[in-house]
């Protein structure tokens, strides 16, 4: 069974043809602008040496604090979609007995200042996101990927010269 990373459930809320896609192992993602930020970012913090990216099974997580998982984005462009991926994250941490809060910081591209989220895993929630995991498998187990519907965002898509041209 694949295991939904918190990329897939990102994608999930962002693009249902990129989700599928992207669990069926077709990946553009080396020609993305912000795949290729996303891993200058990374570097930066690493040459900083602020290496504190940690990995727990099939989920890459930024941070971890004494309270918090945090999760750092390059923008706020889909806010949906990035709370759903860190409450995955919370969701597998407490599997393994481990209770943090979640932080969103998006430090975006020319702006100075940071802005900060913050989310809790409740009952509530957990419930919706099991649901949402069991409608994941069900979408990426389809024979073929949704149909591609131009939205505003797909122009900065790795896929879009997939879907589009
Ligand atoms: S180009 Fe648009 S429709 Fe295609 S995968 Fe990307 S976001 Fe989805």
């Amino acid at each position: 069974m694949t295991q939904i990373t918190g990329t897939l459930i990102n994608y999930y809320f962002h693009c249902k043809t990129q989700c599928w896609l992207h669990a069926n192992r077709i990946n553009l993602e080396d020609n993305s602008e912000d795949v290729r930020i996303g891993k200058v970012l990374h570097e930066i913090n690493e040459e900083k040496g602020k290496k504190t990216e940690i990995s727990i099974d099939n989920i890459k997580i930024d941070k971890l604090t004494k309270d918090y998982l945090v999760e750092v984005k390059k923008s706020d462009s889909d806010p949906e979609a990035v709370k759903w991926q860190v409450l995955l994250y919370l969701y597998k941490l407490k599997q393994k007995g481990v209770l943090k809060k979640g932080k969103i910081e998006f430090i975006e591209k020319r702006k100075q200042r940071k802005k900060v989220h913050f989310i809790e895993l409740d009952e509530v929630n957990e419930k919706e996101l099991l649901e949402v995991l069991a409608n994941i498998r069900e979408l990426i187990d389809l024979p073929k990927p949704p149909e591609a519907k131009f939205e505003n965002h797909c122009k900065k898509c790795a896929y879009y010269e997939y879907c589009f041209i």
